[in-house]
């Protein structure tokens, strides 16, 4: 009989798979909104997306129509005596983003967040808050340290933070620190500007500096949804920075997730790709992370250095809550017994 996917592959590598997302995902996740109906914005599309937001513009005479939201933001940014109509204008971006919810059945991020493992990282530059929610409502699924760790490298709506202590303190916004017992306060958030400042907010600067190490030792990193904007142009450069050179990262395994065409994809990323390592797919469930979920990096691996081909076990699309938890049982039973013999061998 075939071994099944979940136990040939069982955590074959330590390496981490690093998937970074951008404001494609959020889109292909909710085509037509989230739980409230509310619009994921694109820049060409964001006043007259965002709630109140043209009503705001309108009243002070700031003239929007046909512009890009990245050239009007940065316009106000320039010219100080802006300041308090831009202030007012991120505090209604703030609103509308940490207003969405994820529907109540099971979405593309609860699918994403259980088909990557506590080895992983999830890092996103959205700032709607779906990869915290998606956090919270599954963790219960897969037991401790067992879900992808998240971070938020342009802030997030969600997440709260406490900035006091050397190890910055992340929680639900509002809820108690464990350490100061203070609430948690508002993540900052960066805004469309060409020249962002990725060190001026403690959190942001702690959320890149887990990128930066995570990208070092990823074996596989898959990008989702981005597409790596002009006013990106510092942050790719970073990304690069971390990954270093290609022909030195010869066995690691490159995945685009994204609508755009392979060929501009392998453009836009070729600083990242050595040779014919990657795989880029128009559609999250037929990429590795889909087709072998929580396995993704174990099966990519055992394919580039063993010649073991994969057996797909892909996470299914369209199941309830419980039909996920029966297909996610023989994973984390797995993973739990391989974790025992690892920690009584150390
Ligand atoms: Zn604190």
């Amino acid at each position: 009989m075939k071994e099944r996917a979940y136990n040939r592959y069982a955590l074959s590598i330590k390496r981490p798979h690093l998937v970074l997302l951008g404001a494609g995902a959020s889109k292909a996740a909710f085509p037509n909104g989230e739980k409230n109906s509310l619009k994921m914005p694109l820049m060409d599309d964001f006043v007259e997306t965002v709630n109140g937001l043209s009503d705001y513009l309108d009243e002070y005479g700031i003239d929007y129509k046909g512009q890009n939201f990245e050239d009007l933001y940065s316009s106000l940014y320039d010219n100080s005596k802006y300041n308090d109509i831009r202030q007012n204008i991120e505090e209604l971006i703030y609103d509308y983003f940490a207003l969405m919810e994820l529907p109540d059945e099971p979405t593309l991020y609860d699918h994403l967040v259980l088909s990557l493992t506590g080895r992983d990282v999830i890092a996103t530059f959205n700032w709607d808050p779906f990869i915290w929610q998606a956090m919270c409502r599954n963790y219960h699924r897969v037991g401790d340290n067992n879900l992808p760790h998240p971070l938020y490298l342009h802030g997030n709506t969600a997440v709260g933070v406490c900035t006091e202590h050397e190890k910055i303190q992340i929680g639900h916004k509002g809820h108690l620190c464990s350490k100061c017992r203070m609430p948690l306060g508002r993540s900052k958030l960066l805004y469309p500007i060409g020249k962002k400042d990725y060190n001026s907010d403690p959190y942001i600067k702690s959320s890149w500096n887990g990128v930066k190490s995570c990208l070092e030792s990823a074996y596989m990193f898959t990008i989702f949804g981005y597409g790596a904007p002009s006013s990106d142009v510092e942050a790719v450069d970073l990304l690069s920075e971390a990954w270093g050179d290609k022909y030195k990262r010869n066995m690691e395994q490159i995945g685009v997730v994204d609508i755009v065409d392979e060929n501009a994809l392998c453009k836009r990323w070729d600083r990242f790709i050595h040779t014919h390592h990657y795989d880029a797919h128009s559609d999250f469930y037929s990429s590795m992370i889909g087709k072998c979920s929580r396995r993704s990096a174990d099966a990519s691996f055992n394919a580039n250095y063993n010649c073991i081909a994969w057996e797909e076990y892909p996470i299914p699309k369209n199941a309830s809550w419980d039909e996920l938890d029966e297909w996610l049982k023989p994973y984390i039973e797995v993973e739990n017994n391989a974790w025992l013999r690892e920690n009584d061998s150390s």
